[in-house]
């Protein structure tokens, strides 16, 4: 058995949180197991965070669900057997289905679904529901990342190297990234660098860089159209490389040339020393790397605003250089892995487009029906959402690993929308804010008792492994989609529940795709071989590194985008006059339904809260621990005040993990992004106030 940093061991997994899936050991205590770190993954090499040394305690915690519910004549939610929740979910799809189209029905799933839930969760969806109406919440957080990505490379992998390889470079650009909150255990890779945060607040990590730029929120844009116009202008162009390897640097270079470094620090409030000086720090370094996350991609231009900052990225010279690069880091446990497998409503296993004929061919022949049978392309996720329950929309929704009442952008409006279906069908292993409203909820397994497969920020792909079983009366999501894809009428051997069975198929759908699993198999990952997409075949060592000799273009060479500034869906003004930006604490993940339910997280950041400067807030009659309401044209949030010198005085910050009148989504906009369909979650235009009866 693998050894963890203290010596001891135990069943190898890794964190259930984020897209690092730091490497633990599970050994038994009590009901439950116990979390030790995982010293030998190179990942976080003996390392966790808060929420992955207390993540046992979401396994047991007191409002675990033990059966299905199903909400009865008198409005309540009731317990009731697996068989008669399963019928009559299965009978009311089935009649939504019949009487209005199976459009009528939809899914929506997650990413922190394993590899094989979100592969079946696409193929249930497009054969037993036959509908086109799938997407999921990783559209709320990778989308911008990904279009951009693929546009520029030819595919997109979150990070296309390890991250060991980070602890060698000199200098590294952090657009909108904040690892020592979200990932700590990042951080130990990034030590020998300088680092350039580009960050409206002086986060944990930026009080670690060399340079701070601290842009207005909405205006990344316009700082990295100034970042390539300095990189040509000091002449750190990298002339051969750019010949050699891209396509379409003109374009993009007329695109940035009206950018000149007083204009961009007119529009963002960078100062032009230290544009210049991000810009140095990065074209001397031998080994230098440009990461992006959450800060750059949720905008209703994130997709530009990360082509421009790939652009950046190109002119240096960096993609594709060994020990250099372009990187995103991911933000879901398998956020990776999430948008590979078709739970995307444009998408179909293997990260194939599914109006390409030849992909549709491909995954009808594994699946055993015509190419005709496969439906089209669907929704988007807020779009999605924001029709449920109208004339032209889905009437029943099924939902797998999502909380959208908290974490859904405008969340009054998709909470409303939520309510108006005639059928919400919720799995999940607590009663979370969205459950709350279902007509039927279906308890299911958590991460340490299943077995399956994850795929990490770096395209590695990983085992799940289960350490204990589930709660009586708990079942596998893919049970669940299994037994309702029979009560729909599909073949059993279609719907396999076993997760090594789906993996195999998902092996075979994956062949010759963008992201291609064919030659990796639950024995390899068990024999300790450390597999990275696209791995081709059984003999391939897996590919750690890509773009090494070409990119994934026809051609090779990675594409320039030309791309212009525009400002933001909403600028602040009138009865709105801060800039409000949304983000995470350490102790919390995501919706917080995990996080929230954990004692130790829970009295670290026990309630909502609005980080401010002092000065804004005196301005605003507030003081530090005050109760105010921060409020949009969207809606308010009651939050306690949070002083910081560190946040730029005309923008406040909340967290989105917290419920009810602590969404920070009450506040968000539906502004999308027209290529990724990001919603526009770090920029909206909000006031602040004392708090009646605070
Ligand atoms: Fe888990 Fe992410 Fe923390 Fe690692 S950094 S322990 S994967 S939450």
């Amino acid at each position: 058995m693998p050894e963890t940093a203290a010596g001891g061991a135990g069943v190898p997994t890794h964190c259930p949180y984020c897209a690092l899936q730091c490497g633990t050991l599970l050994s038994p205590a009590g009901a439950s197991v116990a979390v030790a770190p995982d010293a030998g993954f190179p990942v976080n090499r003996g390392g966790l965070c808060q929420k992955g040394w207390t993540a046992a305690e979401v396994l047991t915690t007191a409002d675990r669900l033990r059966a299905p519910l199903l909400r009865g004549a008198d409005g309540r939610l009731a317990p009731t057997g697996w068989e008669t929740a399963l019928d009559a979910v299965a009978a009311r799809l089935a009649r939504i289905r019949a009487a209005h189209g199976p459009d009528a029905v939809a899914v929506f799933g997650g990413g922190g679904l394993t590899n094989e839930k979100a592969y079946l969760l696409g193929k249930f969806a497009r054969l037993a529901l036959g509908t086109s109406q799938i997407d999921y919440n990783g559209r709320f957080c990778m989308s911008s990342a990904a279009a951009a990505g693929t546009a520029a490379f030819g595919v997109d992998r979150g990070l296309p190297f390890p991250v060991t390889d980070l602890a060698g470079a000199g200098a590294i650009l952090l657009a909108g990234a904040n690892p020592a909150v979200t990932m700590p255990p990042l951080m130990r890779h990034l030590e020998g660098a300088d680092l350039i945060v580009v960050d409206p607040r002086r986060t944990a990590t930026a009080a670690r860089a060399a340079v701070h730029l601290r842009p207005a929120p909405g205006t990344d844009l316009a700082l990295a159209l100034g970042l390539l116009h300095l990189a040509v202008t000091e002449g750190r162009l990298d002339g051969p490389y750019v010949r050699e390897r891209t396509t379409g640097f003109e374009e993009a270079w007329q695109r940035a040339l009206p950018w000149w470094p007083e204009r961009v620090e007119r529009v963002t409030g960078v100062a032009v020393a230290e544009l210049r000086t991000a810009v140095e720090l990065l074209a001397a370094a031998p080994r230098a790397y440009v990461l992006t996350g959450r800060g750059a991609e949720q905008h209703s231009k994130g997709s530009d605003t990360v082509a421009a900052l790939i652009n950046f990225a190109l002119a240096l010279g960096l993609p594709g250089r060994p020990g250099s690069g372009f990187g995103t880091l991911t933000g879901q446990g398998n956020g990776q892995g999430g948008r590979e497998h078709g739970q995307k409503a444009d998408q179909l296993p293997g990260y194939r487009m599914i109006t390409d004929p030849a992909a549709r061919a491909h995954v009808a022949a594994v699946w055993g029906v015509d190419p005709g049978d496969l439906p089209g392309p669907g929704r988007s996720a807020y779009e999605l959402l924001d029709a449920l329950g109208t004339p032209d929309g889905p009437r029943a929704l099924l939902v797998l690993g999502s909380n959208p009442v908290v974490s859904a952008p405008r969340a009054a409006r998709v909470t409303e929308r939520l309510r108006a279906l005639e059928l919400l069908v919720v799995c999940d292993f607590v009663p979370s804010e969205t459950a709350r409203l279902a007509h039927a909820v279906l308890p299911v397994t958590q991460w340490a008792e299943e077995e399956g497969t994850m795929t990490n920020l770096e395209g590695r792909v990983l085992r799940r492994r289960r350490a204990l079983a589930p709660p009586p009366g708990v079942r596998d999501d893919l049970q669940v989609l299994h037994e309702l894809a029979v009560r729909l009428g599909q073949p059993a051997e279609r719907f396999p529940a076993d997760p090594r069975t789906v993996f195999e198929e998902l092996r075979r759908a994956s062949r010759g795709g963008r992201a291609d699993y064919s030659g990796i198999r639950y024995e390899r990952l068990d024999a300790g071989e450390e597999l990275h997409w696209p791995c081709p075949d059984g003999a391939h060592p897996g590919t750690p590194r890509l773009f090494l000799d070409r990119f994934a273009h026809p051609d090779g060479r990675a594409r320039f985008a030309a791309v212009e500034h525009r400002p933001s869906a909403e600028t602040p003004g009138g009865a709105y006059p801060l800039y409000a930006t949304t983000g995470r604490l350490l102790a919390h993940y995501q919706s917080g339904a995990q996080t929230r339910r954990v004692a130790e997280l829970a009295a670290a950041e026990p309630e909502m809260c609005v980080e401010m400067h002092p000065g804004t807030a005196a301005r605003a009659g507030l003081t530090e621990g005050a109760r105010a309401r921060v409020t949009s044209a969207r809606g308010s949030v009651h939050a306690r005040v949070r002083l910081s010198e560190g946040i730029r005085a005309d923008t406040v910050f909340l967290p989105f993990h917290f419920p009810g009148d602590g969404r920070a989504n009450l506040l968000t906009g539906d502004a999308l992004d027209p290529r990724s369909r990001m919603p526009e979650f770090k920029v909206c235009a909000v006031r602040v106030e004392p708090c009646d009866g605070a």
